[in-house]
């Protein structure tokens, strides 16, 4: 038998936008702009883990995303282009500076 299916839909905790995901952490309703994911891969993406995080809950990464900035040289040697990845963090530390 089927459940009835009920009209609620999720909103996100920070704003009015639809929740697309959740915190892992805490449990908020998240939407697509108040979700940091984590993704850490070992063996070629064998072992995944995923994580959707909070602006708060993401805050503990803020050190070691700082560290990260302005290594150039390195992500160059391993391949990585800098302008992006900086970039791409610039646009995560704005992320984190949502609830300030
Ligand atoms: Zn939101
Ligand atoms: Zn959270």
């Amino acid at each position: 038998m089927k459940k009835p299916v009920t009209e609620e839909k999720t909103f996100c905790d920070f704003c009015e936008e639809r929740g697309c995901s959740v915190c892992l952490v805490c449990g908020k309703d998240l939407c697509r702009n108040h979700r940091l994911e984590l993704c850490i891969y070992l063996d070629n993406q064998q072992n995944t883990f995923r994580a959707g995080l909070c602006p708060k809950d993401a805050e503990p990464l803020l050190p070691i995303l700082t560290a990260f900035q302005g290594k150039g040289d390195t992500w160059e040697k391993v391949g990585q282009n800098p302008a992006t990845n900086e970039y791409a963090l610039a646009g995560i530390f704005q992320f984190m500076g949502v609830l300030r």
